[in-house]
């Protein structure tokens, strides 16, 4: 028996800055599922648009007048006709006529009414029947770059705990993200400190006292950093650490950062136009998770175009970035091709959306960057909790 799209809405929401995102309901059946679009600020250049120009309202009057009437009557199991529906409805190659958060909203909640449908968990009707572990949290404890007003160069300072379970590494996140302050103060004396738009501590420290804090804070735990590295690139400088830096020269810096603090992820280290400094530091860190973002954008046809170049070891997943599941799902499919793993990833605006708990799972990935505390974070966190419940104990 089909299952048709009987229902479409498109809503404004707030998401976790108090801006407006966009939040989709489908129907059928008489289930109604749900899903909203987070929001990037450190985006990179190849990312889908948000909103058509005119903004979020633009973006509901383009629902309403056009793309409502298209989807209605799709077949809900068919995610990735729906996906090309949408592409096809849009006309542009960004999203730029419907708008990428439209789009990803429709297309997960296509999903997760699927799901439904199917009295499946989300994890499995998108990542099939094969057995399933759960990934590790990749924890942003101290934040920088463009997150962060006041705080250091490099955007996000983390902390993966890989205790014996999702929930005991989830946990032990929480503590090391409570224990900044205390060393933050050890250093800089009595201050008051505030969290920025991922919770992480915005911290008045440099890199190197961030780093110090990090790799003091996780004793034997892996450590690791986005510098996202496009946010101080010129298209000829770095401006790191106080200098103005040659590429060649910065990719020494960085480096010896990376291996005196011993970094073991390292999420765009180098401007996402900036290849040679991307195949060299893979060349250099050769245990180091070199891991592109604003670098690959989600998208299949990038991963797919530097496959070849060996300019990271991972690709970090964020489906806003390309605004369809079956897309977020080919790029997986396309890093792997190349021997990237995924790290599937929040954004830094989010809503309690719990998508990406499920597709880390569904896709099997060994690592989830989703924040430690703060309600649009843990829903995340929680819903990995209860998945890990529901999968029992060979997670
Ligand atoms: C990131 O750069 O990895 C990130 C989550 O930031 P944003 O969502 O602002 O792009
Ligand atoms: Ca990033």
């Amino acid at each position: 028996m089909e299952d048709l799209i009987e229902d479409a809405k498109l809503r404004p929401i707030l998401d976790s800055r108090g801006r407006i995102t966009l939040e989709a309901e489908l129907s059928s059946s008489g289930i109604v599922a749900r899903a909203s679009a987070p929001s990037g600020k450190s985006r990179g250049r190849r990312e889908v648009v948000a909103f058509p120009k005119g903004g979020w309202r633009t973006a509901l009057r383009v629902f309403s007048e056009t793309v409502r009437e298209a989807i209605l009557g799709h077949e809900v199991h068919d995610q990735e006709g729906f996906d090309s529906l949408l592409r096809e409805i849009d006309g542009t190659p960004n999203f730029a006529k419907i708008g990428g958060s439209t789009a990803i909203a429709l297309s997960m909640a296509l999903a997760k009414l699927g799901a439904s449908l199917s009295e499946m968990p989300l994890y499995r009707y998108l990542g099939g029947i094969g057995p399933k572990g759960l990934p590790r949290p990749v924890g942003n404890v101290i934040g920088g770059g463009a997150h962060t007003i006041g705080g250091p160069t490099i955007q996000e300072f983390l902390v993966i705990p890989e205790e014996e379970s999702f929930l005991a590494s989830a946990i032990r996140a929480a503590e090391v993200h409570a224990r900044i302050p205390d060393l933050v103060r050890g250093r800089k004396g009595p201050i008051h400190l505030g969290v920025n738009d991922e919770r992480a501590w915005a911290a008045p420290v440099d890199d190197r006292e961030a780093l110090s804090i990090l790799r003091e804070v996780a004793g034997e735990m892996k450590i690791g950093v986005d510098a996202a590295a496009s946010q101080f690139f010129d298209g000829k400088r770095y401006e790191f650490m106080g200098k103005r830096l040659d590429p060649e020269d910065y990719v020494v810096e960085l480096g010896s950062l990376v291996e005196e603090f011993g970094v073991f992820y390292l999420e765009d280290p180098a401007a996402e136009d900036d290849i040679d400094s991307f195949r060299a530091i893979v060349r250099a860190h050769p245990r180091v998770l070199v891991v592109g973002d604003d670098l690959f954008t989600t998208s299949p046809a990038r991963i797919r175009e530097l496959g070849p170049e060996g300019v990271a070891r991972a690709v970090l997943i964020k489906p806003n970035q390309i605004g369809t599941v079956t897309d977020t799902l080919s790029a997986v499919a396309e890093g792997r091709r190349w021997g990237m793993e995924p790290v599937v990833s929040h954004r830094s605006g989010e809503t309690c959306e719990e998508f990406i708990a499920h597709l880390a799972v569904a896709v099997g990935a060994r690592f989830i960057k989703t924040g430690v505390v703060g309600g649009e974070r843990t829903a995340k966190l929680n819903e990995l909790i209860r998945i890990e419940e529901g999968l029992g104990a060979k997670s």
